[in-house]
Order: structure tokens, then sequence, then C-alpha cells
């Protein structure tokens, strides 16, 4: 066994699919003297009950393209690190149930044809053929991302760190990290362990990023602007018409997400998973007399289908076969939230030598794109794509705690709405004013705020 590492160029706090996509990254760029600790096992976080959907779908550009990274990384990830995982690609179809959003889907496409992808708009008898057991008579089209499909998470990440350590780089498992000093212009992280003097360091604690960011405050940090929803999904039992179909097809059918309902609808084997979002969503941890515990590995909240119930109904009025299955197991986990549900990756602010690589929405399938992102931040101090939309430092101290919790529940459950250009959701406003905002008020304008 080797010793335990004293000193290393990175140590990265956290063993999720990020956190381990990261040190894999910064090994494949040469950087191997690096270290990631895991409290507990990996995946304990969000990771290991993710659902695992990987769509390329996004209205953003930087999204877009760390989505379209991870895809094309994880076709080849089990033969290239030597670590067999299930990953399907089954295609996904998105529904628009009127002509605004087409014209999303269009965008969309059109950006995506830019990145080199294969977004297709669909008419109506398009999905009926892909999709045979959906009811169409009210929908307008939609859109085949042919690259989407689902992952194993733990897999992923474990491939991950196989592909991570094979290169020279080290994983400390039920190692928690405990503190950071700086001395002498490096960091010194503490650990349940011992100390490791090091260069740079990573939070990648997931839901957990605000706790490990307080430890940053003495020098130039901020208190990480987040908040944690739950979310949950379900897998239905087998259904017989669904079986014989897929066994007399060779293939699933794709991956359904009614977005102006809110929900995807993914194969599982022969049945299926139901994940909505929600707009009576739950946020957790948000007050005093509901604190986070300080270890919720493998944890999961209790299931909470009562809230689901409109989004069950309409899934079934869409897909009739779902109607007839009983439902299996109920997945119910934390899943954390920046207020406009972007991730936060780059640069610490105010802080030197650290980095944020945290608070994922859609981890698993932004999670390669977010290693290789990472790692040019670390070690070239710049990244080859625009990634001003997940940059951490676009939050200033506007965003405080009661705005991260009203947007992290706003946001949540509108998280497939349509985002008009400039238009302003109401959550949260008069957080961030403008110099001339009494003068717009005393004039009688609007209230002028972010
Ligand atoms: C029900 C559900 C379904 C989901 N489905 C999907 C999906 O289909 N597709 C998708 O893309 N995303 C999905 N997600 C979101 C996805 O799970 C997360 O975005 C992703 O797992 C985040 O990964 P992470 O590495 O950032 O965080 P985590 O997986 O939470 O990892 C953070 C790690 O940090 C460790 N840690 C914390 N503090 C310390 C410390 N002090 N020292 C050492 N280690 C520490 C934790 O133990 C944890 O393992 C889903 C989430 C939920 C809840």
């Amino acid at each position: 066994m080797a010793e335990f590492p004293t000193t290393a160029r990175v140590v990265i706090i956290g063993g999720g699919v990020v956190g381990v996509s990261s040190l894999f990254h910064l090994a494949k760029m040469g950087w191997t003297d690096c270290v990631l600790l895991e409290k507990n096992e990996l995946t304990a976080g969000s990771t290991w009950h993710a659902a695992g959907n990987c769509p390329s779908f996004s209205t953003s550009w930087a999204v877009m393209n760390m989505q379209r990274y991870s895809l094309a990384l994880y076709k080849g990830l089990a033969r290239e690190v030597d670590y067999p995982m299930n990953y399907h690609v089954t295609g996904s179809i998105r529904l628009a149930h009127g002509k605004e959003r087409m014209m999303e889907f269009e965008r969309a496409c059109s950006m995506g044809r830019y990145q080199g992808l294969n977004l297709e708009m669909m008419d109506l008898g398009a999905i009926k053929q892909k999709y045979p057991f959906i009811e169409t008579h009210d929908l307008a089209g939609g859109l085949y991302d042919p690259d989407d499909g689902d992952i194993d998470p733990a897999q992923l990440t474990q491939a991950l760190a196989k592909g991570a350590r094979d290169m020279g780089a080290r994983i400390e498992r039920f190692c928690p990290a405990t503190g950071v000093t700086r001395d002498n212009g490096e960091w010194i992280v503490h650990t349940a362990k011992g100390d490791i003097r090091c260069e740079k360091v990573v939070n990648a604690a997931g839901y957990y990023a605000q706790r490990v960011g307080e430890w940053f405050k003495p020098y130039g940090g901020r208190t990480v602007p987040m908040a944690t929803m739950s979310h949950q999904y379900f897998l239905t039992d087998e259904i017989p018409e669904l079986k014989e179909w897929t066994i007399a097809q060779g293939h699933k059918v794709p991956l359904l997400r009614d977005v102006d309902s809110s929900y995807y609808l993914r194969q599982d084997k022969y049945g299926l998973n139901l994940g909505p979002y929600e707009r009576n969503c739950k946020g957790h941890w948000m007050t005093p007399d509901d604190p986070m515990p300080d270890d919720f590995s493998f944890q999961l909240y209790p299931d909470d289908l009562e809230r689901l119930e409109w989004y069950i109904e309409d899934a079934m009025a869409r897909v009739p076969i779902l109607g007839t299955a009983g439902v299996g197991r109920v997945i119910n986990g934390p899943i954390p939230y920046a207020p406009d549900g972007l991730p936060l990756l780059g640069p610490m602010p105010g802080v030197p030598d650290a980095f944020e690589a945290c608070v994922f929405t859609f981890g698993i399938t932004q999670g390669g794109g977010a290693g290789k992102v990472l790692a040019e931040w670390v070690v070239e101090g710049q990244t080859e794509w625009d990634m001003w939309a997940t940059d951490p430092r676009r939050y200033t101290d506007f965003a405080d705690q009661d705005y991260a919790d009203q947007k992290a529940i706003e946001v949540y459950g509108h998280e497939y709405a349509m985002h008009f250009p400039h238009h302003a959701w109401p959550a949260g406003r008069n957080k961030k004013l403008s110099p001339v905002h009494d003068r717009i008020i005393a004039a009688g304008g609007g209230d002028g705020g972010v």
C-alpha cells in the first residue's frame, strides 16, 4: 500500500463524476501528480443515484459544448481505459406543444449543426414512427437528438477513475478533507489522514460545495451561491407490450422529453423511467430547523410521489402503456442548483489558485466536458470554449442565500421552460440594482432589479 501523499500539484475535493473527470483530464494533460479526496466511496453524493440521461441538446453554447464533448468521450471510454460499462445510445425525442417551442428547437438545431451535432426537426409522422406508443394529436412536432442515451453513472465514474489511476493520479477514498490553510503561496489541505501541500485546489464537493467553500473565506472567498433540491424518478415494472416490441425491433424506444409538460420518460430494461421537474418542487436543507447533515453518503429522501401526480397522469395520457405498469423503485435524491441552474466551473472568485467544479444539475452528461474545462483552467489558465456561462465569477455579492434559494426553486420548477431573450424571471428580484434604480422608481419606471 502506497504511503499517504503529503504533496501534490493539485488536490481535488470530491469523488463524484465531476471531480473524477477533472482528475482524469488533468492526468491526460500531463499533470499526473494530483490527488483526489473522497470522504466516502466514489459516487457517494448525487452521482450514484442519477438516472444517467445524456443529452447533447442545450440552448447554451457553453453547455452544448461540454455535453457534446462528454458524449464523444463516453463512446470510446470503455475501450480507452479498459473498463466495460453500460452506455446505451438510444436517441431522444423532445416534444413541442406549440410553434414557439418549435422555434426554440430550430435554434438549437442550428447551434448543434455548428458544433457538428446532428439534431433534427421532426414532424408528427416521424415521431410516431420512432415511438409507436405515443399520442401525438395535440403536438406541433419535435426534435430528434441521435446522440442522446443513458449511461451507468457509477460505472462511468469508475472508468474515469481507472483511467486517471493508470496515468499515475491518486485517489484517496474514505478520506474527508477537513479544511485548508494558505502557506507561503501554496495550499495545505487538511484531511482525516494527514495534510497535503499543493499548488492548486479544486472544490468538486457537489451538494456539499457550500460547506467546503466556507474554508476559503479567510482567503478572499464568498459563500458558494447554491441550494439543494429534491429530484425524483421512478421505474415501472416490466410492460409486456414494450418488451415484445423491443425484442422484435432489436432496440429500445428513444428517450422522450415532454418539455412543455416537464418530464422525461425513458425505457429502462422492459419498463419505463419517469422523471418530472415539478412546479410544486421541494428544496432541502434551506432553513435552520432543517440543516444539511454532515454526511448523507448514499442516502435518499423519502419517496414523495404525490408531488408528481399531475405529471404521472399527463405522461400516461401521452404514452398510455405507462398506465398499464405498476410502480417499482422510487429514487428521490439531492440535486444542487446554482441560481441559474448552470454549474460553477472555473476560478474561485477572489481566491488565488483555487477552482470550483461543483453545483452540477446535469453532471452526468456534463461531467466529461466539465473535466476538460477544469483541467484547462488549472493547467493553462484559459479554456478552449467560451465558458462564461458557467464561470463562478458571474455571481457577485448580490447572490445571497435568499436569492440562491428562491432562484433554485424557480429554476427547478421551470427546468425545461423556454428562455425568451431579455425575459427576466421574477424570483429574487431587486438583489442587484442599477445605480439609477431609485431615480427610475421615482420617475414611475419598473423595479429595474435582476
Ligand atoms: C434523482 C436524480 C437523477 C438525476 N439524473 C441525472 C441524469 O439523468 N443526467 C444527468 O446528467 N444528471 C442527473 N442528475 C444530476 C447528477 O446526479 C449530478 O449533477 C452529478 O452527480 C453531480 O456530480 P458531482 O461530482 O458534481 O457531485 P457528487 O456526485 O455529489 O460528488 C461530490 C462528492 O464530494 C464528496 N465530498 C463532499 N465533501 C467532501 C469532503 N469534505 N472531503 C472529501 N469528499 C467530499 C461527496 O462525498 C461526494 O461523493 C440527477 C440527480 C438526481 C438527484
